[in-house]
Parts: structure tokens; sequence; C-alpha cells
């Protein structure tokens, strides 16, 4: 494929890393297409993809670098920032600096500030928000495979027939994915199994869905073991020869009977018994675990209970059968490669192997390299309150949103005496506490790779210009390392010559004896980088075979140092240090036959694609593992409950994750209209028998409270929910939301192995949140400095939505409606309906022919049709009939309200659908595509109209 099909890059978004073609317009707008031939999705992308050329813009960038709220020159930060982890450094020793990192970096940002803190700087003080992911996931991966290695690719899920989703909403998480699984259900009848305490979107696919207490994976998994030997379903033979450690984990398993398990779990016995027959039955299995799994005090005792299952039938190693750990960042895994994790050193070695330090203190002529693990994110937050860090950098990453206790993270954050924050976003919570800011390239402006959950190694290639003063965060560390006196060492031209240096540090003395291994690419140059093809690890080739070049002919650009891009002298350029590409080859990379992994073999047919085979590479097939025995290990997995303990006082146990069209704390995918149509206000789902308890009705706010803060959201009522919990999502932050950080209300208590925290099993209580009056608005500017009680703002085509709510009522409606619809503008004429009897007020401004705002106030909820509010701010022209209308909040009889947008790709609302399947007879999702084209496209929606399909039939039967 030629440029003409655009340039060839991967999505910034979840850990499926798909291909995306992006192709620049003259206007400077991008426009964004799936790659057909990318072996992640062959020609999909999810809503999120889809929309990414509507998060390119530069509102909202940071383009400069500033120090103590100043714009600065870049020396001037660089020089700052170099000199006050010096002193750091010198005054209080290594351990008192941090680097807080990002599975948004790039593998060869990652290597960079990995290497200057645990080579350089002399502490493994770095840890990545990937700790709260997918730690457990790898330490599980480690006491059992002796690695950490992820076992199963996703050709697995397509050839298997039965599919265990544990912990993962992978319909809105994994997209595509789930799309994958979805079609190979429909053409090979595969068995779904969704284990969740939610009845999440994924369900929809799901043959049995367990409802599973919060915490109790183990319990569940523990039983399947015990079933699995008792039942005869034991593969001795593989156990006798590749596993040891089958004795202990039993006997701990058998410890619990299935009433232990019934009641631990809260399933019902024919139903746990019905998940055990068919996995002891089903030959082919694949166990897909996600966040629901890691994010847990038992993390990585539930994933090792998992993997337990799998070792004691042989399911691993095969086509259709692995554990498998889907990683939630798109680069989680090449955090983890580049030893990102504080208790890692680089290329997947052990900081507390001599052997190993000794490779990378060699290899990178390292003046010290730490001989202890560095602190895990829950503990370098902690050792910042504790004013034992004196300076922090974090790279790419929102804690003050997104980290446990998050309250207390803002807090010890404001404390610290020096910290400095790399982003592409000018104002986000953590922004707002640093005392120096670095412009990084963003997405589109960046070079480098990404490794997605199937250890598939992607280019990210730049098809924009640097914007502003933006510099990618290779480039940053790499200037404060030389600033520090280490020049030789960051010697980079660019990102070819880093991943070179990385795949030279993963063969060094490797021989076969480590997982990661990428020495193919040891002698990589730019040509070769630029035109880079997906491919998964290990590749221990000796030379870079043609047939792992990429088939496109110059969509690969090579990417140039950003300084030469400016016609700049760079800096780097000219060092001969030890990091330099092809000055030092030092130890000598060694490869050898790649002892295990095998092509999966599976040819399969992919919509979109072709016939055609994504070249998985299917490890420990030949039964050997990366333990000093070549054994997988059982491992010992005794079930603990969540460390919370409800009460009380906080009776509840509260889930977080994600929505479908967001990611992370909406600093790209805020930026769309289209994705923030679909979910807008944030919410807490209940039961509505836990809702009728404390008189909560639908959609009215709720305050939920745990010891360590608070939130007010939506109250979303629902079946889906088990009763005694609560799930909130975690996308939304003080920037967009009055009170809505999840992460303030979560504990920080962390799983003993992994560090991972427990982000999904808090203790908490919900209340009615007592707001005397609501209401919902629609803007053409973006609101600012807005004071009431309540309040959140989204993005719309033309301008803004927004939902807002109070205690007390203004005194005066009309004061009140003119200072936000109005503020500072002359000419605007308003519009105005009251009825104070019954607590109506309505105003719309219009600013000439067209409408500046609308505001609808009720004392309760409002019901107006918000999706068609917001469209009239795109209207050139609103008639002096249709202004009645406008006050009115719907459209009248002759313009249909679409309600809240389902299909975010054609913009096809609630209202919409159910009308074709109510009147229009669309009784299928594929009936409802082929009437309104929802579904048709990405494809992210299609569980929620089979939902509504299946809600309107029993609404038929009822
Ligand atoms: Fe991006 Fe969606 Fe693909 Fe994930 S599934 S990588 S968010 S397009």
């Amino acid at each position: 494929m030629g440029q003409s099909a655009g340039v060839r890059t991967t999505c910034p978004y979840c850990g499926v890393g798909c291909g995306v073609l992006a192709k620049p317009q003259p206007d400077g707008s991008v426009t964004i297409k799936a790659d057909p031939a990318h072996p992640a999705n062959f020609g999909r992308l999810c809503s999120k993809g889809t929309a990414l050329g509507e998060t390119l813009g530069l509102e909202g960038r940071l383009l400069h670098p500033h120090v103590d709220g100043r714009r600065s020159s870049w020396d001037e930060a660089l020089s700052l920032v170099a000199q006050r982890f010096h002193s750091a450094v010198a005054r209080h020793g290594p351990d008192s600096v941090a680097f807080y990192v990002s599975g948004q970096l790039l593998t060869e940002d990652y290597y960079a500030a990995n290497k200057l803190m645990k080579g350089f700087l002399g502490s493994a003080n770095i840890d990545t928000n990937s700790r709260l992911c997918m730690a457990s996931a790898v330490a599980a991966h480690k006491r059992a495979f002796g690695a950490d290695t992820v076992p199963g690719c996703y050709e697995d899920l397509e050839v298997a027939d039965l599919v265990v989703v544990v912990g993962s909403n992978m319909a809105w998480c994994h997209p595509v994915l789930f799309q994958r699984l979805a079609a190979a259900r429909e053409r090979n009848g595969t068995q779904v199994v969704v284990i969740d305490p939610r009845r999440t979107a994924t369900c929809e696919i799901a043959d049995l869905h367990l409802a599973i207490a919060p915490g109790s994976d183990v319990a569940l998994f523990s039983g399947l073991l015990a079933h699995l030997a008792d039942s005869g379903q034991l593969d001795e033979a593989f156990i006798a020869a590749h596993t040891s450690g089958l004795d202990a984990a039993l006997a701990e398993a058998r410890s619990l009977s299935r009433d232990d398990i019934a009641r631990l779990t809260g399933l019902d016995a024919a139903d746990i018994a019905a998940f055990y027959e068919l996995f002891a039955a089903t030959e082919r299995t694949v166990t897909a675990f996600s966040q629901g799994v890691n994010q847990s005090t038992a993390g990585t005792d539930k994933a090792n209970a998992i993997i337990n299952c799998h070792l004691a039938t042989g399911r691993i190693g095969k086509p259709g059968a692995a554990p498998f750990s889907i990683t939630g960042q798109p680069n989680a895994m090449g955090g983890r490669e580049v030893g990102g994790l504080a208790n890692m050193l680089a290329a997947h070695m052990e900081i507390g192997d001599e052997a190993h330090r000794s490779i990378v203190r060699d290899f990178w002529r390292a003046p010290g390299i730490p001989e202890q693990p560095g602190l895990k994110a829950v503990d370098l937050f902690r050792a910042v309150a504790e004013g034992r860090i004196k300076a922090l950098w974090i790279m790419a990453t929102n804690p003050v949103v997104s980290m446990p206790e998050a309250d207390a993270v803002a807090t010890a954050i404001a404390a610290c005496p020096f910290v400095v924050v790399s982003d592409v976003v000018r104002d986000t919570d953590t922004t707002r506490l640093a005392d120096v800011l670095l412009p990084a390239a963003a997405w589109g402006e960046k070079d480098g790779t990404v490794t997605n959950s199937e250890r598939r190694i992607s280019r990210q290639r730049a098809f924009r210009p640097l914007p502003g003063e933006a510099r990618p965060d290779w480039w940053i560390v790499a200037e404060v390392a030389r600033r520090m006196g280490f020049a030789d060492a960051f010697a980079w031209r660019g990102p070819a010559d880093i991943f070179a240096e990385h795949a030279r540090l993963s063969a060094a003395g490797n021989g076969g004896t480590r997982d990661f291994d990428i020495g193919a690419y040891a002698d990589i140059d730019d040509e070769g980088f630029a035109a880079l093809a997906p491919f998964q690890w290990p590749a221990r080739q000796p030379s870079l075979s043609p047939s792992l070049r990429g088939e496109g002919e110059g969509e690969g650009q090579r990417q140039t140092h950003p300084d030469e891009a400016r016609g700049l002298p760079s800096p780097l350029r000219g060092g001969d240090g030890g990091g330099g590409r092809k000055k030092d080859r030092s130890p000598s990379p060694t490869p050898t036959p790649d002892p295990s992994p095998r092509p999966c073999g599976a040819w399969l047919r992919h919509e979109g694609g072709g016939e055609g085979c994504g070249g998985a590479v299917q490890l420990f097939s030949d039964g050997r593992f990366f333990t000093p025995d070549g054994k997988a290990r059982f491992v010992v997995t005794p079930f603990r409950a969540p460390a919370s303990t409800a009460s009380a006082e906080y009776p509840l146990v509260l889930n977080t994750g994600r929505v479908r069209d967001q990611w992370h704390t909406m600093t790209r995918t805020g930026l769309s209209p289209r994705l923030n149509a679909h979910l807008s206000e944030p919410f807490v789902e209940i039961h509505p028998d836990d809702a009728a308890d404390r008189g909560i009705a639908d959609a009215d706010l709720a305050e939920v409270t745990t010891t360590h803060g608070r939130v007010v959201v939506r109250a979303l009522l629902t079946t889906r929910q088990r009763r005694g919990a609560l799930f909130v999502p975690m996308h939304w932050n003080a920037t967009n939301a009055s009170l809505a950080r999840v992460g303030a209300l979560v504990c920080g208590a962390t799983d003993p192995v992994s560090g991972q925290p427990e982000m999904k099993a808090s203790v908490a209580r919900i209340a009615r949140f007592e707001a005397s009056w609501h209401a919902f608005a629609v803007l053409d500017r973006e609101p600012s400095g807005i004071e009431t009680d309540y309040w959140v703002k989204a993005r719309a085509k033309g301008g803004w939505r927004l939902e807002l709510a109070g205690v007390a009522a203004p005194e005066d409606w009309t004061h009140f409606a003119r200072g936000l619809l109005a503020a500072g503008r002359d000419g605007i004429e308003l519009l105005a309906y009251h009825d104070a009897a019954s607590g109506r007020y309505r105003f719309a401004a219009f600013d000439g022919d067209r409408l500046a705002g609308a505001i609808f106030i009720a004392r309760e909820p409002v019901a107006v049709s918000r999706a068609w509010a917001a469209s009239q701010l795109c209207e050139p022209e609103i008639e002096p009939r249709r202004r009645l209308q406008l006050l009115a909040g719907r459209p009248g009889a002759e313009t249909k309200d679409a309600g809240a947008i389902v299909c975010a790709c054609f913009e096809v609302g609630l209202n919409t659908i159910i009308e074709a399947v109510t009147s229009g007879g669309c009784l299928s999702v594929e009936a409802v595509g082929a009437a309104l084209k929802a579904g048709t496209n990405c494809g992210s929606c299609r569980s929620e109209i089979a939902r509504i399909i299946a809600d309107r039939r029993l609404v038929k039967a009822g």
C-alpha cells in the first residue's frame, strides 16, 4: 500500500493496538481509516479509533515550556530540571528522585526514561500507570512461567471452542478484539462465558454470565482446578513433563467446598457446575482476563488461579488454548519490555539478579544499577507525601485523576519540592501542580513503536509537524541526561537508534534464556525502521529478514530529529556514546534459534482483510518455560477477600472502569463531540432495590462517599448491577466536572505481590444529592468559572452542553441565565419562559439568527431532548416560530427526536433505533444496520443495539 492510502500508524488508545491509515488533507484535517493489513484489526476500528481525526486540533495543547507558570525557553526548563534532579541526588541520595511514567509513552520514550533513572541516576524509582492496569498479570506470569510472557494471541480467540472472559468488559474496553470474537462465534459457534459482577455489553454474546461477587475469582477458579482433578480431566502427561507444584496448589484448591465457593462468589451452584463442566469438556479454551482480575489485592493470585487451570489441562501453547492477559493501554507491554516497572530491569531482566544487572550495566556503561526494586505507584506517591521524594517527573499521565486516593495524591504532589510534568495538554488536574511543564509531542507528531496485548510490536508514525515547541519524550529525557553529564549514553539521532539499542540489549547475554528477545532488529537502520511492519516477539534471528519488513513502499517516513525538522543544529548529533547507533555493539548480540515459538498456522477469514494469517507466534508450544528447570509452576492461591470490608457506614462495594467512547482522563477523546454524545455525564450504576432503599430515583443526582473522598454523579438504575454494588466510570476530572474524580474514592490497598491497587472493591455509601434545582444548557462557547454545586461540561457540535444543579436556587433566574448565556457579549437577545409555580424556567439566547445558548431549568432532573437541543447550535438560522419550539426543549411534530446517540459513527440515536425495532420490525442487529446503518462501521454499538432489541422484545412479551 503506497502513500496515497495514508501513513500507516497505530491507534493510541487501548491494548488491542489497531493499525490505522492516517491521511492529512489539504485543509489541515486528517482522514482516519482502519488498516486492512494490520494483523490486530484487519480493517476495523472502534468508535474511539474512528474519531481520532477529531482529536488532533491544537486547542488546549501545551506548546511551550513553562517554569513556575510562565513561558520559558527549552534551555532554561531543561537546565532547571537537570539541576534540581542532580542536586536532589547529591544531597539526599538517588532514591530521593522518582519518575512516574505511562503506558501512553512509546517504547523508545520509555526506554530513555528507564535508562536515565536506573542506569544513571542510580535509583529504580520509575514506575508507571501500567501498575494500575496489569501489574498483577506480570507478577502471575513470572510466578508461573519464570518470565512475563503472554502466551495468547488474538487468533487463539478465533479458533477456540470456548472463550472465558474474566473481569473484562471487552465490548467497550477492547472493542475490535470483541468484534473478532463475536465474528468467530457467529462462524464457529464458539461458546462464551463472561465472569463479571455486572451484566455488561460483553454479556450480549455470552452463553453463560456469572455475576460473581467482587473479588471472589480465586474461589471460583480454585474450585475449577479441584473439579478438573476430581473429574479426571487433568493432562497427566503434560503435568508430569512440563510443570511442578500441582499437589500443593490442588490441596489448597480442595480446601474450599462447593458450598464455600457458592457462598463466596454469590453464584448459583448450578451455574458454577455448568461452567466447570463446560470448561472441563472443552479442549480449546482461552481464558481472557483484564482489569477485573488485575485491579485487586488478590490480583496476582487470581491470575495464577486461572493459569493453574490451563496448566492442569495442558491448555497452553496450542492454537485456541491459553490464559490470555489483555492489557488496557496502547503500550503497557512496551513499558514492560524496557523495564518501566519499578521492580523490573530493562529487556525483561530482573533487578534482583546480579547477572542481569551486570549485563545491563556493561551494555549501558552505566555507573550504577540499583540492586533493589524502586517504589511502586501507590508507595511512590506515599513517599512523595512523606517528603522522601524531592524531585518528581511525571510523563504522559494524570495521576491526580487516575491514582487511588487521588485527593491525597494531589496534596502530595502539591507539597513536593520540585515537580516536572511532560504532557501534550496544557490544563489537566496534574499539570496545575507542576513547577515545570514540558510540551510533549502528541500522537501523529511522534515516531516510535508500541507493543499490543499479543506481543505485537507496531510502528506509530508521525504524519503531522511538531506544533509550537513540542518535542518527543525521548528527546526531552535525552536533553536532561545530557545536561546532567551523560551525553554519550543518550546520543541518539532519533527513535530508530533507540529501538536498535533496545533490540541489542534484549539479545545481550540472552542465548534463549530470556523470553523477550528482538535481536533480529539489532542492526535496524533508519530505512528499516521507517518500513518496519508489525511483528511479534520473540524475534531472535541475527539479521533483519526481508520477510519481516513491511510491504509498504514509502508510507513509513523517516522521522527526523525535531531540530533537523526545523533546520536547527541538533545538540544530540555527533554523539559517540554507548547508546549511539552502531557506535557500540558491546556486548555483541548473540542471536540463537528461538527454542519454542512457532506460527499459529491458523488461516482465518477476516472481514475486510480477506483470507490471511496474522502470522501469530505461539509460545510454549514445546512445553518449555523460562524457569530454572524449564517447567511451569503451579501456584498455591489461598482465597483472600478484598481489603476493605463492608460495614453499616459503608455497606456497598464500589467498582470502577471505562465507558465505550472515552479514554482515560478524557484529555483526548473529550475533544470529540461525537464521542461525548454517547455518555456525556458521569454516573453511578446502582441496582433499583438499593436505590429505592435510599430514596434515589433514576436520573437523580447521587453522592457516593468512601473513607477517602466523595463524588456527585447521575444515578443510573439498572438490574445489570448486582445488589450491594456500585459502578462509577473512571474518566471524568476537575476540568470537566465539579466533583467526579472516582480515583478520589478508591482505596489504596495493594496486591502484596504485584503492588497493583484494588480499584474495583472499595467500600462506599450512597445518598441522594439534595438539589433544589436542575438544569441542562447548550452554549456556543466554552463556559468558564461555573460556580454551581454540580456541573458537567462536554463538547458538542457547534459548542458545549452543560448539566447543572444546585442546593439553593439563585435569587434571579434571568440574571443567572444571562450570566451563563450572554456574559460579556453585546447584542444578545434573550427569550424566556417562566412557570414559577412548577419551578420551570427556560431561556434561549440568540446572536442574530443563531442560537448562542439555551438553558432548561426544573426542580427535578430536566426532561428535554438533549441531542436535539445541542444540534440547534449548528443551525445557521432559527426562525421566530422555531424559537418558541426551542424553549419547549423538543423538536416539533415534523422533526423526530433521535434521542441519545448509540451509534457514534452514523450518529444514530436511541429513539430512532427503538422505532426501527418496534415499528420497523428490525429484530436483529443486522436488520437495524440495514435500515439505519447503525452498527455497520466500527461495530462498537452492536451489543447495545442487541440489548435494545432484547429489551423491546421483553416489553412486547410483557
Ligand atoms: Fe483503538 Fe479501538 Fe482498536 Fe483499541 S479497539 S486500538 S481503542 S481502534
